[in-house]
């Protein structure tokens, strides 16, 4: 960068100087075109007034000249000595002779008879000769001889020096202010320079170095740890739930709290490292080469630290934790661009592995990834030529024992792969766009098979429940697919339940709590699946128009040890909000006991049915028909 600036600085110099020099010449060459104009001017005014005073000398001489009387003549001549460029006059007769001639002092006779009756001169001429006028001596109109005026061109030639001199402080004037004005200009330029230089590398919000900034210096600094024994790392930091704090306390909260992540981030690292905000709620810090092999995980894992620490946010203390990834050179990269893949590996790592945490670049993550990307390309073949499975799993009411409905999952068997699990693939899809094409796909024929179950058999009515993915109902052809999809299969939208995740309702709240007005207000049914493991705050169940929580299975699972309390809590909570409470994970004859007795109104688990496929479902669905219609 310094090299830069030397360079752009020296360029700047020879453009002022490239400048100045033009100028010069563009002066210069005026100059010369004014001197000469001047010298015909000059030499005009001249050659104008010798010949005014030659005809006032012949008007004077014309009586002595016919009188052949020299003497007064010469009086009248001498009478004309005090004109400044006079050299001498001569006054010939008509036939050419010599009459009288006067010259001024110093003249000698050779030069004095310079003017004779054939030196006659145009008036415009560039030239710094001496100036001839011949003019007609008459009386009456008769021709009676000539008077010669020789004027020296020495008055002529002073005014041009003095006229040239003049220019030239003109010209020097005019060339110092050009040079002080084109040096004001640079400055200005350069200082504009500058200040765009930084807008281009920092950002504007934290006055950290960019994105841009970030990258150049890791190649710098990559290129000087490639020299043995030196060592660079890499961290990259994402805040966890940034777009909840954007959401709930505005973006100005949002902005203070990068602020001060910023702040955070430059007062743990100190002089070790650069910190750079990439982008978003993304930052990295570059560990400089000289530092010890092991210094990057050790300045991860204090960053994690410094990170935890409450923030100060509009007035009151907020909690803001960081997922970290770090990965170093050369074990991780070789380059800045494997580097950075390798730390993002390790970053979409810590994220998965959930909030909180700081994990370092390993090979088999790297082998993890390739898997994931592979897996990706499959399943979007998968889902576009419409491949996946669906089963559903059914879902009883507790105290009748009833089929209420079932959840539809998907399943993906993939030709070399086998049965990929939905806990693999879904995670998958949910990184990209992928899970809105394969979302509106299980919608579409899950309603289609809940409209043909119900059809089936007169008087049942078991809904269907879809999971639905942040991103999905981010999507804003959300709404209208859901629509669509109602209406092209004529399910009842009572019999249509879409299940959202509690952590992706919080961290879109204001778009989820429009969505879910939108869907309720057209009769759909919504739960709140995995409840317990997100946030569980009441007040946001007050703020959602929900029907239904879904128990996660992690609790129904420690029933009846030590889940009895938070199963109990969570089930007087629902029903006071006046939602219903599905257990889900039920494996066990003493889980369902319990839950019977505890007053849970849906059960669903692999004790009362694993998800099976359609046409199995079918007959159960034709089969309780069946024993209803029987009782
Ligand atoms: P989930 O929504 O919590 O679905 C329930 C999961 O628990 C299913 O796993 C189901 O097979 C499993 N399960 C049901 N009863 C029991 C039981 O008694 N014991 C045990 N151990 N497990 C039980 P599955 O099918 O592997 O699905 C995993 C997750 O994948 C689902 O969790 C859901 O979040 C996601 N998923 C599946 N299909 C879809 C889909 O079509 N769209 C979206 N967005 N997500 C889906
Ligand atoms: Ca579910
Ligand atoms: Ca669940």
């Amino acid at each position: 960068m310094i090299a830069t600036n030397t360079r752009k600085g020296s360029t700047g110099r020879l453009t002022v100087r490239a400048n100045l020099v033009s100028v010069g010449i563009a002066l210069v060459a005026a100059s010369i075109v004014l001197l000469l104009y001047q010298a015909v001017a000059f030499r005009s005014a001249l050659y104008d007034d010798a010949t005014l005073q030659a005809s006032m000398i012949s008007e004077n001489i014309s009586a002595s000249l016919m009188f052949e009387d020299e003497r007064s003549t010469k009086d009248v001549l001498r009478s004309l000595g005090r004109v400044a460029y006079l050299q001498s006059l001569s006054v010939y007769r008509k036939d050419g002779q010599l009459f009288t001639r006067y010259a001024r002092e110093g003249i000698t006779p050779e030069e004095a008879a310079e003017g004779t009756l054939q030196s006659t001169e145009h008036r415009t001429t560039l030239s710094l000769d001496d100036v001839f006028v011949r003019a007609p001596i008459e009386h009456n109109g008769h021709l009676l001889g000539y008077v010669v005026l020789v004027a020296t061109s020495d008055l002529v030639r002073r005014q041009l020096v003095q006229y040239a001199c003049f220019l030239g402080v003109a010209c020097l004037g005019a060339l110092s202010i050009s040079t002080l004005v084109m040096n004001r200009m640079r400055r200005r330029v350069s200082e504009a320079e500058r200040e765009l230089e930084y807008l281009a590398r920092t950002d504007p919000l934290t006055k950290l170095p960019n994105r841009r900034t970030f990258y150049e210096a890791l190649d710098e600094r990559l290129a000087s740890a490639k020299e043995p024994s030196r060592y660079l790392g890499l961290v990259l930091i994402d805040l966890d739930d940034f777009k909840t704090v954007n959401d709930t306390l505005g973006h100005g909260a949002g902005d203070q709290l990068l602020q001060h992540v910023a702040y955070v981030l430059e007062s743990t690292v100190g002089g070790r490292a650069m910190v750079s905000r990439m982008g978003g709620d993304e930052f990295a810090v570059t560990l400089t080469s000289t530092w010890k092999r092991g210094a990057v995980a050790e300045l991860a894992g204090e960053i994690g630290a410094a990170l935890c620490r409450p923030a100060p946010l509009c007035g009151r203390e907020i909690n803001v934790t960081a997922s970290i990834g770090y990965a170093s050179f050369p074990e991780a990269g070789n380059d800045s661009g494997s580097l950075m893949t390798s730390a993002d590996i390790a970053l979409y790592e810590a994220k998965s592995r959930g909030k909180n945490t700081v994990v370092g670049f390993s090979a088999e993550m790297m082998d993890a990834a390739h898997r994931r990307a592979y897996l990706e390309a499959e399943l979007r073949k998968a889902v576009e030529s419409d491949a996946l499975d669906l089963v559903f799993q059914p879902q009883f009411e507790c105290g009748s024992g009833t089929l209420v409905g079932a959840e539809v999952l998907a399943r993906w068997t993939h030709g070399e792969e086998g049965d990929v699990s939905p806990g693999e693939f879904i995670p998958i899809a949910e990184n990209s766009d992928l899970i809105v094409l394969l979302g509106r796909t299980v919608l579409q024929r899950a309603c289609v098979a809940a409209a043909a179950w119900n059809a089936s058999c007169p008087g049942a009515a078991v809904r269907v429940a879809v999971n639905v993915s942040a991103r999905q109902l981010r999507h804003p052809n959300f709404v209208p697919d859901v629509m669509a999809a109602l209406g092209a299969s004529g399910l009842a939208p009572a019999l249509l339940e879409l299940e959202l995740t509690e952590s992706h309702l919080i961290a879109n709240r204001e778009t989820a709590i429009d969505v879910m007005n939108r869907l309720r207000e057209a009769g759909v049914l919504l739960s709140i699946d995995d409840f317990g493991t997100g946030y569980s705050s009441l007040s946001y169940l007050h703020a959602f128009p929900v029907n239904a929580l879904k128990i996660d299975r992690s609790f129904i699972e420690r029933i009846p040890e030590d889940g009895q309390s938070i199963v109990t809590a969570i089930l007087s909570m629902a029903h006071s909000f006046g939602l219903h409470a599905v257990a889900e994970g039920v494996e066990e004859p003493r889980q369902l006991a319990w839950l019977v007795d505890a007053g849970c109104d849906v059960v669903q688990g692999f004790l009362t049915g694993r998800p099976m496929s359609l046409d199995q479902f079918r007959a159960l669905v034709e089969n309780e028909a069946f024993d209803s219609q029987l009782a």
